[in-house]
């Protein structure tokens, strides 16, 4: 296989991270003189849904241009000669934290190729559930696949479609796929942003003078100055071409099953998603959580940066105070440090430490997001009592995390999940707190704008802590398919 020309530097594991991960970001902007310089802020402003690698492609009228890398934004586009490559009015990007497929640069997105009809490059969030099986159906027809991204299924799917025209052909490839995925794409003269029917994953639309965006979430829209327009509806094409926007519903009616993590964790607190401010929703949280758990308590600390909005609505409703009793140091790095077993067991204190005036002697209320295998909730514990807290109690601003996520995010398998083998007391006593409450999933919709969960039909996805999935799961319930690349599984 030939070598990669880009030096493969896969992040070092975040040796103090027990959260789910948002798996990627998606960003397209067409009609803009600098189309790579602002795909590259709005993916800067989007870092935070993928930092493995990041990738543009942009079209200059004559041909397409790529430049796609291992890392964060800031490291592979933040030179002129990097934009310089990648002239054009149209660019579309993509940021990285892989799921599916292995870590390597044939796996980075956009993924781009020539067609009958002329050059499409797409990138997606999200997680076809029916990825191998479709694969396996490809290749028995003759498909060769380059890479490990269940992305590349579109390709083929668009290669042998009978439509006319390149939005019957994405509409074909579409329908055959089961899953959640919010992509971007781009022709010589279009382009494109589809929502999967049940719209799991968040896709915007912006606009800058001429110039449309779609991006992931409002934020990247934020960090060009583009106002924003509207979401894109679940199920929804939006084409944009030289004669304007257009919108098509290619697929039938189903209810909308937007991700509820996505205003629990995932979102950028200063985005507005689906018609909500992320901050705004993650104060509701604390307050109903605080209705729901109250305790006595003399602070109320965030596990931050995460928590930090529902230890706000938290203390505004208890009446208690607010303090920064923990501090996170943003700067842990990928790269100053091996990650050695000892290093490893220095633990969270290369990310947090005890703010210890404000926790001695204290009652503490520490709020976090979720607990995921419960190995940081521990240490961060330890280090709050060693710093004098008299009482710790727990509250978490999600119900307990029982199961994993097969729509686009990063999670461990499910018995690695502390909740999915413990119950609430035994996860209280593991992480060594007084008191240990999440919410309800009553209080988690009120905060988000519902009146309460409908058990019957949940508004959102809420899979991961209910078990119900909503969207079917192909690929699990008919057993693993074997995959093709075995020739090709190193790292490049
Ligand atoms: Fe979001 Fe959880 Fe549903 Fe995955 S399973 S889409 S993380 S709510």
């Amino acid at each position: 296989m030939q070598k990669s020309p880009f030096p493969a530097i896969p992040p070092l594991p975040d040796m103090d991270d027990d959260h789910f991960h948002d798996e990627c970001g998606v960003f397209g902007i067409c009609r803009h003189v600098d189309a790579a310089a602002h795909t590259a802020l709005g993916l800067h402003a989007l870092q935070h849904r993928g930092q493995e690698a990041a990738g543009i492609v942009s079209y200059d009228g004559r041909q397409f241009h790529s430049h796609r890398a291992m890392g964060h934004v800031g490291d592979n586009f933040n030179s002129g000669d990097v934009i310089a490559g990648l002239p054009g009015e149209m660019a579309i990007g993509h940021n990285r934290y892989s799921t599916t497929g292995d870590t390597a640069i044939r796996n980075v997105q956009p993924l781009f190729a020539e067609f009958r009809f002329g050059g499409l490059a797409i990138a997606h969030n999200g997680n076809l559930t029916n990825a191998r099986s479709l694969r396996k159906a490809l290749i028995n027809r003759g498909c060769i696949f380059q890479s490990t991204s269940d992305t590349e299924t579109f390709i083929h799917l668009i290669a042998i479609s009978d439509g006319a025209n390149v939005v019957e052909r994405v509409t074909d490839a579409l329908r055959q796929v089961d899953g959640a995925y919010s992509l971007v794409a781009m022709t010589r003269e279009k382009l494109i942003g589809v929502r999967d029917p049940h719209g799991v994953r968040p896709l915007v639309l912006g606009k800058t003078g001429d110039a449309y965006i779609l991006a992931s979430e409002t934020c990247a829209l934020d960090i060009i100055g583009a106002e924003f327009v509207r979401d894109i509806a679940p199920g929804e094409m939006i084409v944009i071409d030289k004669d304007g926007m257009h919108s098509y519903s290619p697929f039938a009616p189903v209810p909308n099953k937007f991700c509820i993590f996505e205003f629990i964790y995932f979102a950028r607190p200063d985005s507005n998603v689906e018609g909500k401010n992320i901050y705004q929703v993650r104060k509701n949280i604390g307050v109903e959580l605080a209705r729901e758990s109250h305790v006595d308590a003399d602070v109320v600390v965030p596990v931050p940066d995460s928590g930090v909005p529902a230890a706000l609505g938290y203390a505004q409703q208890a009446g208690i105070p607010f303090e920064l009793g923990i501090i996170r140091n943003h700067y842990v790095g990928r790269t100053f440090i091996e990650p050695t077993q000892q290093i490893r067991n220095l633990g969270v204190r290369l990310k947090h430490n005890a703010n210890g005036r404000y926790l001695e002697g204290k009652r503490v209320v520490l709020v976090d997001d979720s607990i995921v295998r419960g190995t940081t909730s521990v240490k961060i514990v330890d280090m709050v009592r060693a710093a004098g807290a008299t009482e710790v109690h727990m509250r978490i601003s999600s119900p307990p995390t029982a199961h994993s996520c097969y729509y686009g995010i990063d999670t461990p398998e499910s018995k690695e999940l502390m909740a999915s083998c413990m119950d609430i007391e035994e996860m209280r006593k593991t992480i060594g707190v007084d008191s240990l409450a999440f919410i309800s999933f009553d209080a988690l919709y009120r905060a988000v704008g519902k009146e309460g969960r409908n058990n019957d039909a949940p508004q959102f996805c809420d899979a991961c802590f209910s078990g119900e999935y909503p969207l079917r799961l192909t690929d699990r319930d008919d057993g693993p398919a074997p995959l093709q690349l075995s020739l090709l599984r190193e790292r490049g």
